[in-house]
């Protein structure tokens, strides 16, 4: 349920004030319309000016339309000025506190430029046709331009406080007869303006609000869709693949020659029995991404690396050189143990045992994997905390042992 602001709480909206607005987003959004709105009107706001200019060049009294035309030319600039910064503001979606308050300003010597034109309309009465048409536009003009400001009220009001301003002013000046009788059917009429226009304002709200919420809407759909896939691939635990994505992304790899390397923690009972299973699994949490730290500095991204259950890991790279491998796997080791000493726990060691095969794209995943398990077997029979190698890679494996 979308709660409606007050019209004063919409103002401070607008101005960014976040303890108050809880739906910026939305006034934003009202705000984009009107400017948008403003953007595509500049052709009719000029051709109505013209039309207005040439309809006086036929009335008698057209010099005193001169200065009224040229104000609202300018004023025309000003305003287009103002919403030109606001609409740049809203795109990059910065505050819009200042800019809010140079458009009100320009808005309300905007509403003068047009008031000023309606003065000598009234001030200096002619029986000829083009006075309709320089009244009957400017007040047509003046009702776009409150309907097109009417979502934000202070945008209508600066607009038409300007026009009641500059009318009256101008009345007052040019000592026009029935000047108090013509203000205030002027101002009734406008009040008139802005209470129908205001009835508009609510269908005008809803669609920012529908709006807002389906970009919202969208945005947690992603985000949620994103979050499930990346569960679906990870281990929560260790933030590595799982066994499954594992075997997704081991089949695609494009490696002709390539690594696999199980990784099993040594004695890990023993840690989970001593120490407590939280601490086993606060190993496992940190073993994750040693793992990967390793295989990102030594590998780059070429790697892919999973927990496959337990405390066992697979990883397979690309083969590269027989130096390079025994780095890598020296690292791994070496960094396991480190996880020990850095959780400051007494007794508490996390060596890990690793069996390596190198393959080839005709043996299959779950062949290599057995021959990598097997390795590992050995290496746990040899003693633990060390890397034994594949009899399917002996010539490797020897090329390694001997360095
Ligand atoms: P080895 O050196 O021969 O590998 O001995 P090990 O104790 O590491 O191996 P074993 O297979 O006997 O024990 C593995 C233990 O890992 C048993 C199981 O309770 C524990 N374990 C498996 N998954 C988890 C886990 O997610 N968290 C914790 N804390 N323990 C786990
Ligand atoms: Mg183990
Ligand atoms: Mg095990």
């Amino acid at each position: 349920m979308i709660a409606r602001a007050t019209q004063k709480q919409f103002e401070q909206q607008l101005t960014g004030n976040p303890r108050i607005c809880n739906d910026r987003e939305v006034k934003r959004e009202i705000l984009k319309g009107i400017v948008d709105t403003e953007k595509r009107s500049i052709f009719a706001n000029l051709s109505c000016w013209f039309v207005t200019a040439v309809a006086a060049c036929f009335l008698p009294t057209a010099a005193y339309f001169i200065f009224p035309l040229v104000f609202r030319l300018i004023a025309m600039v000003g305003t287009r000025t103002a919403f030109a910064r606001m609409r740049a503001a809203l795109r990059d979606e910065r505050p819009v506190a200042r800019e809010y308050r140079w458009l009100v300003a320009s808005l309300v010597i905007g509403g003068a430029g047009w008031g000023a034109t309606m003065v000598p309309v009234l001030a200096f009465p002619t029986l000829h046709p083009a006075r309709l048409l320089v009244g009957g536009g400017t007040l047509v003009g003046m009702s776009i331009v409150v309907t097109m400001l009417s979502p934000v009220r202070t945008l209508a009001t600066a607009f038409v406080i300007g026009f009641l301003g500059a009318f009256c002013a101008g009345l007052l000046i040019t000592g026009a007869s029935e000047s108090l009788a013509l203000m205030t059917g002027m101002t009734i009429l406008f009040l008139i303006f802005i209470a129908y226009s205001h009835a508009s304002t609510f269908g005008h709200e809803r669609s920012a609000q529908l709006l807002v919420e389906n970009r919202r809407l969208g945005d947690s759909l992603r985000t949620s869709l994103e979050r499930a896939m990346y569960m679906a691939d990870h281990d929560s635990l260790t933030g590595l693949l799982n066994r499954r994505a594992f075997f997704g992304h081991a089949k695609q790899a494009e490696w002709t020659r390539r690594l696999v390397v199980m990784i099993d923690i040594d004695h890990f009972k023993r840690i989970n029995d001593r120490f407590g299973h939280a601490m086993g699994d606060l190993v496992l949490e940190r073993v994750g991404p040693a793992i990967k730290g390793v295989l990102d500095r030594h590998m780059g991204p070429d790697h892919i690396a999973a927990r496959l259950g337990g405390e066992e890991f697979a990883v397979m790279f690309p083969y590269r050189s027989i130096g390079e491998h025994l780095r890598t796997t020296e690292a791994l080791h070496r960094r396991i143990a480190a996880i020990g000493k850095e959780l400051n726990v007494d007794g508490l060691v996390t060596t890990a045992s690793l069996g390596v095969v190198v393959t080839d794209r005709l043996q299959t995943l779950d062949e290599a994997l057995h021959d990598a398990d097997t390795a590992l077997y050995r290496a746990k029979a040899l003693g633990r905390n060390r890397t034994e190698y594949a009899v399917a890679a002996e010539e490797e494996s020897a090329a390694i042992r001997h360095g």
